[in-house]
């Protein structure tokens, strides 16, 4: 319970599934593996040849299927540029990633993107923005309407879809950007410090909606942020990086229940122990 740290390396061999209980099944090939996302010994350097300068070094860490896992770590640790390789917007320098067993090499419809910034289509509606990928996957036209409809009641933009982005909030935009990723249905939402822009009110809202859509939709969630305590909230597991270059220092699995209270004993006892570590990091950048 509260307390409990782990020390594993990303990996948590212990947790995977034993290979007996589906033996016969499907023979050695397909061993049975609940791993959605295999973030492999990846490094990423950045540079010209000769004068590279490490960002990423041996990353190993396993998402399972419907998991939520919070990247935490300093300022230019690496995480963005962890999120974009398993995105496939940026090639590793060393290492792999495997989606559903297969290497990633370029960006696909089953992988959703949330970035900080409201990277919205200013010259269409909220629907319209929503629908974007819709029309490009060539589904008709009532078929959109359906699932534009459900995913902007899902994030509360119901009686908004009219409206234009340049008439929304800051938290209004980025509902708009989480339903657009929801709408296109991808088994993967990556998400680049999605509410970092937002105050802290609108914030906490947005996190309780999260929290609320992944009980029902059940995405595999690999999430930056800078927030210990949003990652405590919505987190099943987070994992801590170094400062630059980026390692795995500590995983926390987070033993909460699924509807959370930030103000539990255990919730603050979880928030305190990450603080620690996080801290021992960002002190070695401003000492
Ligand atoms: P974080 O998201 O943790 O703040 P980033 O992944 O953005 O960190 O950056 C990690 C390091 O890699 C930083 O030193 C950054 O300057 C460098 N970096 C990131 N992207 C590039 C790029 N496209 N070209 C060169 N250096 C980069
Ligand atoms: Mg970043």
């Amino acid at each position: 319970m509260a307390g409990h740290t782990s020390r594993e390396r990303g990996g948590l061999e212990g947790a995977a599934p034993a290979p007996s209980s589906k033996k016969g099944l499907e023979g050695a090939a397909a061993a049975p593996s609940n791993k959605k996302i295999q973030i492999r010994r990846v490094s990423k350097s950045f540079g010209a040849a000769g004068r590279t300068a490490p960002a990423l070094v041996d990353i190993d860490l396993e998402v399972a299927d419907r998991e939520f896992v919070c990247l935490l770590g300093p300022s230019g640790c690496g995480k963005s540029t962890l999120l974009n390789i398993v995105a496939g917007f940026l090639a590793p320098s060393a290492g792999t990633v495997l989606v559903d067993g297969q290497a990633v090499t370029t960006p696909g419809a089953d992988r959703g993107v949330v970035f900080q910034e409201y990277v919205l289509f200013p010259w269409l509606t909220v629907a319209g923005n929503v629908e974007f990928g819709l029309v490009l996957k060539g589904l008709a036209a009532a078929q959109r309407r359906a699932v534009v409809a459900r995913y902007l009641d899902l994030v509360g933009l119901g009686a908004h879809a009219e409206k234009f982005p340049v008439q929304l909030s800051g938290g209004m935009k980025q509902r708009v950007a989480i339903a657009r990723a929801l709408a296109n249905n991808p088994a993967i939402i990556l998400m680049d410090e999605p509410f970092g822009a937002l105050d802290a009110q609108t914030r906490e809202v947005l996190q309780d909606e999260l929290s609320r859509i992944q009980r029902l939709e059940h995405k595999t969630i690999l999430f930056v942020t800078h927030s210990i305590r949003e990652a405590v909230y919505l987190a099943d597991r987070v994992v801590v990086m170094t400062s630059a270059p980026g390692r795995l220092k500590q995983v926390f699995p987070i033993k909460l229940p699924d509807l959370r209270d930030r103000f539990a004993p255990e919730f603050t006892q979880y928030e305190s122990e990450i603080t620690r570590v996080v801290k021992e990091e960002v002190a070695k950048v401003h000492p």
